[in-house]
């Protein structure tokens, strides 16, 4: 199970996106990255297409998983992430700083 799920927020902590906060659009789990909205922007050239106009666009690069933090959906503040067993055997993700499960 991993830390950080898709539809997370999370805060950049390292590199030149620091301190940018976005969703996270997608996990790349074999390389341990994440894709965060309107994080890590490169400008790619586009050729037209039939169903594109093509030109600059913006898209997102992953980042590595290390360079972010979890902003927990309940105290809002950037925080690490446990995990515990609940009673029936599950595997939950809490928040280290107000103990609250995020799910
Ligand atoms: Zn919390």
């Amino acid at each position: 199970m991993k830390k950080i799920k898709k539809k997370d927020v999370v805060i950049v902590i390292s590199g030149k996106d620091k301190g940018k906060k976005g969703e996270v659009i997608k996990v790349l789990p074999d390389e341990d990255k994440i894709i965060v909205s309107r994080v890590n922007i490169v400008k790619k050239h586009t050729r037209p297409t039939q169903t594109d106009p093509g030109g600059i666009k913006e898209i997102e690069k992953p980042i590595h998983i290390s360079k972010v933090k979890l902003i927990c959906p309940k105290c809002n503040q950037p925080t690490r992430v446990g995990f515990k067993f609940l009673p029936d055997g599950n595997k939950v993700r809490y928040c280290k700083k107000c103990k609250e499960m995020i799910m």
